[in-house]
Formats: structure tokens, C-alpha cells, sequence
């Protein structure tokens, strides 16, 4: 049997313990709403909840899918809560977010796979904390992405984010629900609808993808006119979960970060603990004082 890889040094993170993270915590309890911090047992938990940075995760808790990478519990959601928008405003407004990144669970169970519910999101945002800039990380929405992406942009949020995960040749092991060109192309409609929004993908590192694989994704991604590009290494959550077939070194991903951004990339954030919203917020600001 072959030897699983060790988890190296670069990968280990400190336990959350500050005062900042207790408080983030206590406001998600209060308003009912979930984060992909912890349901996706994200390594940085303890850095971005002690400086106020954490992802909302709406649609509940229980997505329709079951992705090999992924820690998000797989049932029959419940039904979707008519005041989340409103709470997710609430907590924006009471951590003061400068920049906020909502994303949601797979719902294939819904007529409209939840669209309506983050442009009911976008809506409560833009009233109650107009000056937060707006990140949604989507689902792919399946055979109901058209007219999903059409009322989303209308809405507009600034960044429109949709993770590509992995290379296309990984796809029916890592991500069997999932389509590489139908994700690749509601990235390019929401652009077509409205340019003026950035669109962004991420990939893993390390479920076994090769080098030149990873040169096409982006190909592909600069393609389909996107504009920021995040990767961070995989890393399993639980035995469950599909294993670790390497972890990439930082100077790997320091090569792919230059020739991503050689490829035309506004943004790239790649290291072992890039996340999807990892220092989101802080990345974006930079580009438009730029
Ligand atoms: Fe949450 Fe994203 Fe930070 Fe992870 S990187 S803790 S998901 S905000
Ligand atoms: Fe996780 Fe998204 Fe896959 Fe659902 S669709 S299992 S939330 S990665």
C-alpha cells in the first residue's frame, strides 16, 4: 500500500483562542447562520475570525451534493429562512465589514437552486451597509444556471466567484455532480451579462493533478474572461474524505502564482492556505486603490 504523504511544517496553523474569535463565533450563533469556516473545518479559522474576516454560508447547513474534498454535511436540506438576508446584513453591519464573501450549499432541491435567496442577500447588504463591497462565491445551479446568473447580476454583486475545484480530468472522482465546462461557462455569462463585475475561480493543489494540467485550467480561465484566481493546497478533512496525493511545496506555488499572473490574472492568491476568501477583502481594496 502506498505511503500517505506526511502533513508538512508550512501547513500547520495556531488554535483560535483570541477575543476576536470568540465574538465572530457568539454573532453567528445569535443570528442562526452557518459559515463555510466551519463547516469546511477551514485551517485559517483563527486568523480571520480573530480579525473579523468570516465567510456566510446561507441556504443552511446540508447541501444536496456529496463532493469527494468537501466537509459540508450531505441530506435534505431544510426549508430556506426568509430573515437570513436580513441577519446576514446584521452581522455584516455589526463586525463592520469592509468587504463581505457569502456563499451558499448545493441546492438542486430548490426550483431556482437558491438564486433568489442571494439576491435577497445582495438586496439586504446594499440597504443596510451600503459601503460593503460584496463577494459571492455560487453553486453551479445545474440545468438552472441561465436564468440563475441573469438575476444574480442584476443584483450586483462586485465579485462573482465560482470554484472550478480541480482539473477537468479529476472531475468524476472529486467532484462527480459537477460539469468543468458548465462551471467554466457561467463564469463567462456573467461576465457577457454585465463586465463590470469581476468573476473569480479557485482550484485545489495536491489531489493529483500535474503541472501542465493546472497551466490549461487557467488557460481555460483566462478564456472564459476570469479575473482573479485563487489555489491552496487540499487537504483532507476527514478519513472519509479523498486522500492527499501530494503537498505542493510554497515555491511550486510561488511558480504557479507567476505564471498566473503572466497569464493576465488582476489577482492571484496562491499558497497552501489560500482558501477561496482568504484575505478577500484585502486583496480586492488593494486592486481598486490600484
Ligand atoms: Fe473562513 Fe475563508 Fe477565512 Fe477560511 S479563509 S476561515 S473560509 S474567511
Ligand atoms: Fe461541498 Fe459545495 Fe460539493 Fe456541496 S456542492 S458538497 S457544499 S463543495
Amino acid at each position: 500500500r502506498p505511503e500517505r504523504p506526511r502533513k508538512p511544517d508550512w501547513i500547520r496553523v495556531k488554535a483560535p483562542t483570541s477575543l476576536g474569535f470568540a465574538e465572530t463565533k457568539g454573532l453567528m450563533r445569535r443570528l442562526g447562520l452557518a459559515t463555510v469556516c466551519e463547516e469546511a473545518a477551514c485551517p485559517n479559522i483563527g486568523e480571520c475570525w480573530t480579525k473579523k474576516h468570516a465567510t456566510v454560508m446561507i441556504l443552511g447547513d446540508t447541501c444536496t451534493r456529496a463532493c469527494a474534498f468537501c466537509n459540508v454535511k450531505t441530506g435534505m436540506p431544510r426549508a430556506v429562512d426568509p430573515l437570513e438576508p436580513e441577519h446576514v446584513a446584521v452581522a455584516a453591519a455589526e463586525m463592520g465589514l469592509s468587504h463581505i464573501v457569502i456563499t451558499s450549499v448545493d441546492r438542486d432541491d430548490l426550483p431556482d437552486g437558491g438564486a433568489s435567496q442571494f439576491v435577497k442577500v445582495i438586496q439586504a447588504l446594499r440597504r443596510n451597509t451600503p459601503s460593503t463591497t460584496i463577494e459571492i462565491l455560487t453553486p453551479d445551479f445545474r440545468n438552472k444556471a441561465q436564468a440563475a446568473v441573469e438575476s444574480i447580476v442584476e443584483a450586483r454583486p462586485d465579485v462573482y466567484n465560482h470554484n472550478l475545484e480541480t482539473v477537468p480530468r479529476l472531475y468524476p472522482t472529486i467532484r462527480p455532480g459537477a460539469r468543468y465546462y458548465a462551471s467554466l461557462r457561467l463564469l463567462e455569462s456573467v461576465k457577457r451579462h454585465d463586465p463590470s463585475i469581476f468573476t473569480k475561480s479557485g482550484i485545489m493543489l495536491g489531489l493529483g493533478e500535474e503541472r501542465l494540467e493546472v497551466h490549461q485550467v487557467m488557460d481555460d480561465m483566462r478564456s472564459a474572461d476570469i479575473d482573479f484566481l485563487t489555489m491552496g493546497q487540499y487537504l483532507q478533512p476527514t478519513p472519509r474524505h479523498a486522500k492527499v496525493a501530494e503537498f505542493v511545496t510554497p515555491k511550486a506555488f510561488d511558480a504557479y502564482a507567476g505564471i498566473a499572473r503572466a497569464k493576465g490574472f488582476l489577482l492571484v492568491a496562491s499558497s497552501p492556505l489560500t482558501r477561496s476568501s482568504y484575505h478577500a477583502g484585502d486583496d480586492f481594496e488593494r486592486l481598486r486603490a490600484a
